[in-house]
């Protein structure tokens, strides 16, 4: 089963046709479920989909789609195993507009949480910290122990400004304390990761020894082939460890940079 994440950039991209051309793109990518940010109306080429709060506010959203399984809203609160009759709303404390979560039922297997997250800018840290909180009594349910959460969290733990970097890596530490990994980590380490090709691809800024970090993203201001990880993709480890590929549309010629300056990464998984 794949899901994959993408930042379709209609926040810029106005013209319905390029819109339309973005979602069939999407939708032939043989993917189950995405997970999308920026994602303009009208959307199109798909059987269901749930979408963010303030549904009517924008003109593009963050949503999970999907192609095939059936998909609901979790529109309940959420009960913590340990506090019989405590209740919390999600979304609560989150952005307008940065988070959307759905439940996958599948046939045979448990049921999979789907979180699209995304770090709106001036201050994506906030985005994602609030969505943190909303999500956290999550992982304290059943429910919990199989979620997928991604998107364009836009923040810069590749960053070689150090105060840059002091505050993005407890961001995404926080969402680790969860219990969710990095999905791209773990692909390096399983040796299924696969990227594009990439002519000419810059050493990662970080330095770090046991880097992990991919270039989804490219911008015109951007030095040729600069790394721009703003893209992310975990899971729980019931999930993670059934991964059996994770790929990633950043390839020069990746018709993914047609549409969008972001690219999609796409986890298979064995379920
Ligand atoms: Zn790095």
């Amino acid at each position: 089963m794949q899901f994959a994440t993408w930042n379709l950039s209609h926040a810029v991209k106005k013209s319905p046709d390029r819109r339309a051309s973005a979602w069939r793109y999407l939708a032939g990518l043989g993917i189950d479920v995405a997970m999308v940010q920026e994602a303009g109306r009208p959307i199109t080429d798909v059987r269901t989909s749930i979408v963010g709060p303030k549904r009517e506010a924008k003109d593009w959203v963050t949503a999970v789609v999907s192609y095939d399984p059936p998909i609901r809203e979790l529109d309940q609160p959420v009960s913590p195993s340990w506090g019989r009759g405590l209740e919390f709303r999600v979304p609560d404390a989150a952005r307008d507009g940065t988070l959307a979560v759905a439940i996958v039922e599948l046939p045979a297997a448990r049921p999979v949480v789907v979180v699209s997250l995304y770090g709106m800018l001036r201050y994506a840290d906030q985005s994602v910290l609030r969505a943190a909180s909303d999500l956290l009594p999550i992982f304290d349910t059943p429910l919990g122990k199989r979620v997928v959460l991604a998107g364009d969290l836009n923040i810069p733990t590749h960053s070689n400004n150090m105060s840059e970097r002091r505050r993005a890596g407890p961001i995404l530490a926080l969402l680790e304390s969860f219990g969710l990994c990095d999905l791209v980590r773990r692909a390096k380490e399983k040796e299924i990761l696969k990227q594009g090709v990439q002519e000419h691809l810059e050493s990662c800024p970080c330095g770090l020894p046991d880097c992990s970090h991919v270039r989804t993203h490219r911008h015109g201001r951007h030095a040729k082939g600069a790394m721009a990880n703003n893209d992310y993709m975990y899971a729980t480890d019931d999930l993670a460890d059934r991964l059996e590929s994770l790929k990633i549309l950043n390839g020069d010629t990746d018709q993914s940079w047609g549409h969008s300056d972001h690219a999609p990464l796409i986890a298979r998984f064995a379920l």
